[in-house]
This record gives C-alpha cells, sequence and structure tokens, in this order.
C-alpha cells in the first residue's frame, strides 16, 4: 500500500543523496580540471630541451598539443648541427638524407612519411597525411610528390659536415650500420652530446598533455646513418616508434628501430600504463621484452622509450647508460632527466 510518509522520508533521502553526489560530482570534476590545467612536454635526448621551449610556447597559451609537438620538433629538424634528424642528418649508404616521421592526436587520427627526402620538415607532412588523406602513412617518391602538392619546398638536406662524414665512412663502407652506444660517446667531464657527427642514430620523440588534457605525440628522425637505401626503422610506424591513447597516455622510442618494431614498443607500453604500470615501469617492461628475446643482440645496441601517461606522470628506460631526455612543465622548463637503464 502506498505510504506517503515513506514515500516523502524516500523522496528527501534521494534528494540529498543526489545533492551528495552532484557535490562530489562537481568535486571530481573539479579535480580533474585542475589536473587537466596543467600542461607538460617531454621529449627524447638533451636536445628536447630546445623542442620542448618550442612546444612550450604551443601549450603554454592554452594551445593545442598537436600544434605542440609539431612545432616542438621542428627546431632539431631544422638544426643542421643535429646529424640525426631533419635537415643536415647523416644520409644513408648512397649519400642521400631520408627521414622517416609520424605524428599521433588525441583523436588517434595518425600520419607518417617514410623514407621522404628534400623535405626539411617531415613532420608536417606526416601531419598533412593525417589531415589531408585518407590515409596513413606516404614512402618515398609519393611521399615526395604529395609534399610538393602541399606547398612544401623542396631542399638539399646533406650538408657539408654530414656529406663529409658520409665520405669518410665511404673510404671502409660497412654495410652494416654501426649502432653507437650513448655512454661511450659521452664527454665524462662535461657531460653533454658531443658534435653530431660521433652519433650514428638519434630521433625526437616528444608527447604532450595541453590544458584541455589531450595528449598528442611526434616522431621524426633522419634514422641509422649509412643504412641500406630504403631503409625504414621504428620512428614513422604508429605503434613502434610512437603511440597515443587519449585515455592512457603516449609513449615514444630511440635507438635501433628494428628492434623496437619486432616488439611493437611504443604500443605495448602504453598498454601495459592501462594495465596499471607507471610510465618508468612500462617502459623498463618493453625493454626487458628486448633483452630476453635477443640478449647477445640487445648488448651491443641502444634502445629507450619514454612515456607520459594521462596524469602528468612520465618515465623512461633505456637497454645501455646515457640515454637522457627532457622535460617541461610550469614548473621547469629545461630539466634534463637521465634515464634509468639495465646495463
Ligand atoms: N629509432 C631510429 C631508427 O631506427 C634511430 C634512433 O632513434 O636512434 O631509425
Amino acid at each position: 500500500m502506498f505510504n506517503r510518509r515513506k514515500f516523502l522520508k524516500a523522496s528527501a533521502l534521494s534528494t540529498a543523496l543526489l545533492a551528495v553526489n552532484k557535490n562530489s560530482f562537481a568535486n571530481d570534476i573539479q579535480k580533474s580540471t585542475s589536473i587537466k590545467n596543467q600542461p607538460i612536454v617531454i621529449s627524447t635526448w638533451d636536445f628536447g630541451v630546445a623542442a620542448n621551449a618550442d612546444a612550450w610556447k604551443v601549450l603554454s597559451k592554452n594551445g593545442r598539443a598537436l600544434d605542440a609537438v609539431e612545432q616542438g620538433v621542428w627546431v632539431p629538424e631544422a638544426d643542421e648541427t643535429n646529424q640525426t634528424v631533419g635537415y643536415g642528418g647523416l644520409p644513408d649508404r648512397d649519400g642521400r638524407v631520408t627521414l622517416d616521421a609520424c605524428i599521433m592526436d588525441e583523436l588517434g587520427n595518425c600520419g607518417a612519411v617514410l623514407a621522404l627526402e628534400h623535405i626539411k620538415h617531415p613532420i608536417s607532412v606526416a601531419r598533412k597525411v593525417m589531415e589531408k588523406t585518407p590515409h596513413v602513412m606516404l614512402a618515398g617518391d609519393g611521399a615526395l610528390q604529395f609534399a610538393l602538392e602541399q606547398g612544401f619546398k623542396k631542399e638539399n638536406l646533406l650538408t657539408p659536415a654530414s656529406e663529409k662524414a658520409w665520405k669518410e665512412w665511404l673510404k671502409e663502407a660497412k654495410y652494416n650500420p654501426v649502432m653507437n652506444i650513448e655512454n661511450k660517446l659521452y664527454d665524462k667531464a662535461a657531460p653533454q652530446r658531443l658534435p653530431g657527427n660521433q652519433y650514428n642514430h638519434d630521433t625526437i620523440g616528444m608527447i604532450a598533455l595541453d590544458a584541455q588534457g589531450n595528449l598528442s605525440g611526434a616522431c621524426t628522425t633522419s634514422g641509422m646513418a649509412y643504412k641500406l637505401h630504403g631503409r625504414i626503422g621504428d620512428s614513422p610506424i604508429i605503434g613502434a616508434g610512437l603511440y597515443i591513447d587519449n585515455e592512457i597516455g603516449g609513449a615514444t622510442s630511440t635507438g635501433v628501430g628494428e628492434e623496437v618494431v619486432r616488439n611493437v614498443g611504443s604500443f605495448l607500453v602504453v598498454e601495459l600504463m592501462r594495465q596499471g604500470y607507471s610510465p618508468e615501469d612500462a617502459c623498463k617492461e618493453a625493454v626487458m621484452r628486448i633483452i630476453r628475446k635477443k640478449p647477445e643482440t640487445a648488448k651491443n645496441i641502444q634502445v629507450g622509450f619514454l612515456a607520459l601517461n594521462k596524469k602528468g606522470e612520465y618515465g623512461a628506460y633505456a637497454i645501455q647508460k646515457g640515454f637522457s631526455y627532457a622535460v617541461c612543465d610550469t614548473k621547469k622548463q629545461d630539466l634534463v632527466i637521465k634515464g634509468k637503464s639495465y646495463y
């Protein structure tokens, strides 16, 4: 039988509960808004500091993470003293500078260019692939043709310094690319990078979280110096060199791309974070997969992973010592952190 008193009591209670719920919902929103209002950008290697600074110009004005990562990686792409990314990158064994890049946004959209020649900013061509075509990847001549159609300028990317280094290499011309191991290349007294031509490979991978709480990433490289013409590494491969999942976080990699591709490294790192791993632990597990599968190979190569989760927590892990990464947020603009490593 209908009992008015009970009904009134019950509805008063449910109104009160609703008020509590509303409040806690409001609190949650407030909490998550304050989390979301803390933009951050991280990127591989100490040359990431200058790249982060340009990304920060976008993030600090409440700009989109996608714009931040594109503009951030323009810095090493345009820097001719950086011989592992963009303009001035070391060529393949035939003397051709072929660039790899990819970009991914908060909606899971992505674009990539593989073995692109003559264009200084492959990351921007990758973004055009993402935004203007129904495809994800364009390679070689097709990528160049598309870039020219989009108004990019055709340039010679082989600088005198890189040509000289290549000609030196030609004297012995060992077709097996030599892998650099950064700890041997660092000047121990003054631990900054030595001149560019001492590095056979390295990549800028960048992940940003913007004030709206959205993640995006970019990855760009000239790949392995003196590689076989047409060789593609991990850097332009979504899931290997870069992966973003706006629910969870993002990851990127640097080092010998073949091993990263074999383990779908960046996707793995993001999936491990989904399972509750911290960014550093996720990077470590991805490194351990490489080491467990090929312990002898792993001894002589470098691979490093870098990750950022949705809460703005970050971490990295590498096979060898010497991997560094740069962090920029509201507290610190030029932080360089030495990543932990297995060896
Ligand atoms: N991952 C790049 C590649 O394999 C090189 C590097 O980052 O060291 O092309």
